[in-house]
């Protein structure tokens, strides 16, 4: 239920935003999207129309958070386990050393990833050497590539055909038959997901198209995880599941397939934005989710001694923040 409630409130959030002196009420996909706006104004109005906006929620979004962890706790320890992590490892089939690997690898690089967001400061013009929130997803270089819903699904069947065609067809098949919903419409959520359902052989991919080449990206992404399931057809249903180091391997090939295409025909000023999307998307999986494990490790921390307040999660999330994105 507490699940239920803080996807409601965070899908059916509409964001209060003046635009060129219109005032609008925004889905909040729709203003997150802005983030990769060429204009810097545009970027910054909506980044601070979305933290606004959250004031609306944040009570009943703590009370959710408080409520959905409480309750892994509370399981973890009924069951046995040594820990929520414990929990999660043992789900993921992976040993801690394995984790800790991966986490050190991840602080160590994290002074190359600062140094990124201060050279992307100085080529959007900052003064200070930081790279602002708001503008860690703005586009850099003059190239500007667009996508239509048609053109994306004809340069991914293309590409992933070079790989394989089982593969094609699948993307193609996904595209055809409508098993892709990539409209932003309001009451609707952010992101992208792809659910496979054995049961019928097919698989669903939720995405909130808006024709960047990053958008194109997280399609061959999903469209990686439905493949997965569509190579799992055959087996019994027990045997389809599979823990998310493994999931994520199907889907990055697929992303990497139609990077490496895309930057083979690209002009250097394109391979210039590809290779920055490519950059900034690693840093995100360095950087900003190695954040929210620091947040996550706070708040198992904390929610064992009682709930936490509206200001205590969001002094935990800012502490998370300085410590992986540093002078960044
Ligand atoms: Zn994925």
């Amino acid at each position: 239920a507490w699940t239920k409630l803080h996807e409601m409130l965070t899908s059916t959030l509409l964001v209060d935003i003046t635009i060129d002196g219109e005032h609008k009420q925004l889905p909040l996909p729709v203003v997150r999207n802005m983030a990769n706006e060429k204009d810097p104004q545009l970027r910054k109005t909506a980044y601070e129309a979305e933290l606004a906006a959250y004031k609306k929620i944040d009570e009943a979004a703590a009370a959710s958070l408080n409520g959905i962890k409480g309750e892994v706790i509370t399981v973890a320890k009924l069951r046995g386990y040594e820990s929520p992590l414990d929990k999660t490892l043992q789900d993921s089939r992976m040993d801690r050393e394995t984790l800790e690997a991966m986490l050190q690898a991840m602080r160590e690089s994290l002074p190359s990833f600062h140094q990124y967001f201060r050279t992307k400061a100085k080529l959007l013009g900052h003064k200070s050497a930081q790279l602002p929130f708001y503008d860690l997803f703005a586009p850099v270089g003059e190239a500007d590539m667009r996508f239509s819903y048609e053109e994306s699904r004809d340069f991914i069947v293309k590409h992933f055909g070079s790989f394989s065609e089982k593969l094609a067809n699948y993307a193609a098949r996904a595209y055809d038959n409508q098993w892709i919903d990539a409209e932003i419409r309001e009451g609707k959520r952010g992101g992208a997901f792809c659910y496979n359902l054995h049961i019928v052989g097919e698989s669903r991919i939720m995405s909130n198209y808006t024709g960047s080449y990053s958008d194109v990206s997280t399609m061959a992404h999903e469209l990686g995880h439905g493949y997965h399931g569509e190579c799992l057809v055959n087996e019994a249903f027990l045997n389809s599941e599979y823990p998310m180091p493994i999931a994520e391997t199907a889907s990055i090939l697929c992303e990497t397939i139609i990077a490496n295409a895309a930057l083979e025909q690209a002009t250097s000023e394109e391979a210039f934005a590809i290779l920055e999307n490519d950059i900034s998307g690693a840093s995100q999986v360095i950087v900003d989710i190695y954040s929210r494990y620091l947040f996550e490790t706070a708040v198992f921390e904390r929610r064992t001694e009682g709930a936490l307040s509206v200001s205590t999660l969001n002094e935990l999330m800012l502490q998370a923040q300085k410590d992986s994105y540093g002078d960044g």
